[in-house]
C-alpha cells in the first residue's frame, strides 16, 4: 500500500503535481477497493468516513486528475454511472470485465488476451492500438451454481 501511494506521488511529481492530503486520502481510499468499480460518490462517502472535511468537488477534481494521468481509468458499464478504476501498474492496456446480467457482480479478466486480434486490426486496418475496453455480458459462477441448485 505505502510503496503504491509513493509510486502515485512520483507519478503526480512527474506532472507538476504535487499529493495533496485530500488526493491521498482519496488514493488510499480507490487502492483499499481495488477490487470494486466505485463512482465518485462512493468514493466521497468512503473519503468522508476518515477525511470528513473533504468535500464531493474536490474528490471528483482529483477523480479527474487521476483519470487524466492514467492512474485510473473511468468506465461506464452501461448504468449511466461513470466508475473509477485503478490501472493495473505495469499493463499496456486496460483490463477486462466480466459484468453478470443477473447479480451485477463485476469480475476483472488482468490477462489481456487480445494480442492475436490486435495484430490483425493493426495490419488490416493500418490502425495502431494504444488501448480498448472490453466488456463482457453474461452470467457469473455464482449465479450458475445457484440456479444450478434451485433446479434440483
Ligand atoms: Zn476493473
Ligand atoms: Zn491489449
Ligand atoms: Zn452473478
Amino acid at each position: 500500500m505505502e510503496t503504491r501511494i509513493e509510486r502515485v506521488k512520483k507519478q503526480l511529481h512527474s506532472s507538476s503535481y504535487k499529493l495533496t492530503p485530500q488526493r491521498e486520502a482519496t488514493v488510499r481510499v480507490l487502492l483499499e477497493h481495488e477490487e470494486d468499480h466505485l463512482s465518485a460518490e462512493d468514493v466521497y462517502l468512503l473519503v468522508k468516513e476518515k477525511s470528513p472535511e473533504i468535500g464531493l468537488a474536490t474528490v471528483y477534481r482529483t477523480l479527474e486528475l487521476l483519470t487524466e494521468l492514467k492512474i485510473v481509468d473511468k468506465i461506464n458499464f452501461g448504468d449511466g454511472v461513470s466508475r473509477y478504476d485503478l490501472r493495473t501498474e505495469g499493463a499496456d492496456h486496460f483490463h477486462h470485465h466480466l459484468v453478470c446480467i443477473e447479480c451485477g457482480t463485476v469480475d476483472e479478466i488482468q490477462k489481456d488476451l487480445l494480442e492475436d486480434v490486435e495484430d490483425v486490426v493493426e495490419k488490416e486496418w493500418n490502425f495502431k492500438i494504444k488501448d480498448h475496453r472490453l466488456t463482457f455480458h453474461g452470467v457469473c459462477h455464482r449465479c450458475q451454481q445457484k440456479q444450478l441448485q434451485e433446479s434440483k
